[in-house]
């Protein structure tokens, strides 16, 4: 659907029957994507990542390559100016290694990779009103548009995964995420970060490529990788960033969230509480509460009226 940001704001401030229908019946998803029971799967040549937590060494060869093929500015936040060390993903980082080190001294420590999943059913395209963000078809790839972002920071609080950042400075400010690289890879390149990495800890492919890949290292090492398994081959729907890793997932920033994806998990809770009456009559119930109370209002306002005038008032 072609929504630009004017149109979008002439709907709202016109208060068209759409926007109101928008206001009723999307207050978290618009669901658009989800209006069957369709199981989403990623396209048939969608790109990937596969990341092992055993092969990094935390040379941050991968942020530093991330932020200039980006154009990010260094973030100096945490190091007086001397050296790029951003703590968290943030409006100058799309991707950042993070160290996991735990209270015990003789447990495994691990560096994680983070950036957006591109997930194969994203919750921030489910959730944006004004289709500011999109999976690509082919590719897979969520991307932003500016054009039709209204800044209501829709996409950041409801990402699993915390990835989409607002830039909180600027006059027209982004929503700033990884993008795959997309300029990179139309000019036949790998992304910048699995062009780096000294010790191909992050690697690229498609995603049918990577799976394989990494079923295949599970496979011949069992007992290395937590759970025996890959982080993204289904969790939450399916993601096109795929994790080994030798602790566990969670220890690292990636929840367990099941099989099913937050949209779909959503809707199917929307058809409940519809499918028993709860949102009509929670509705119903808050009208005739507001009703009566005006009637209480007014019938006691008349009665005032009545002693100070001795009129009997028509109710
Ligand atoms: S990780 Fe978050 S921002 Fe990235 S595609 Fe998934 S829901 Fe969207
Ligand atoms: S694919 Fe590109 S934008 Fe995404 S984390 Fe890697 S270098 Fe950064
Ligand atoms: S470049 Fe490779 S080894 Fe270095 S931090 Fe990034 S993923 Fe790890």
């Amino acid at each position: 659907m072609d929504i630009t940001r004017r149109k979008a704001l002439q709907k709202l401030s016109t208060g068209t029957a759409s926007a109101a229908a928008v206001g009723l019946t999307t207050i978290a998803l618009p669901g658009e994507a989800h209006a069957s029971d369709e199981v989403k799967v990623a396209p048939k040549n969608a790109v990937s990542m596969l990341y092992d937590t055993t092969r990094c060494v935390g040379c941050k060869s991968c942020v530093a390559a991330c932020a200039e093929a980006n154009q990010l500015k260094p973030d100096t936040s945490l190091s007086g100016g001397l050296h790029q060390a951003p703590p968290d993903l943030n409006a100058f980082t799309k991707n950042i290694i993070k160290l996991y080190k735990p209270a015990a001294t003789n447990s495994a420590y691990s560096y994680v990779k983070q950036q957006c999943m591109h997930c194969v059913d994203p919750t921030c395209v489910a959730g944006c009103s004004f289709f500011a963000l999109t999976k690509n078809q082919d590719t897979g790839i969520v991307s932003w548009n500016g054009s039709k972002c209204m800044g209501c920071r829709y996409c950041e609080i409801s990402c699993p995964f915390h990835v989409p950042k607002f830039e909180w400075m600027g006059m027209n400010p982004k929503v700033v995420k990884c993008e795959f690289c997309q300029e990179r890879l139309a000019a036949g390149k790998q992304p910048a970060c699995t062009n780096v990495c000294p010790t191909h800890a992050v690697i690229f492919g498609t995603r049918e490529q990577l799976l394989a890949e990494a079923k295949k290292r599970v496979a011949e090492h069992p007992g290395k990788y937590y759970q025996d398994r890959v982080y993204g081959d289904s969790d939450a729907g399916g993601t096109q960033v795929l994790y080994l890793s030798h602790v566990p997932f969670e220890k690292i920033g990636l929840p367990e969230m099941g099989n099913e994806s937050v949209p779909s998990k959503y809707m199917k809770w929307q058809r409940k509480l519809y499918s028993y009456l709860v949102v009509p009559t929670v509705l119903y119930v808050t009208m005739v509460g507001v009703i009566r109370g005006n009637w209480k209002e007014h019938k006691h306002h008349m009665e005032e009226e009545q002693k100070k005038t001795g009129l009997r008032p028509q109710l």
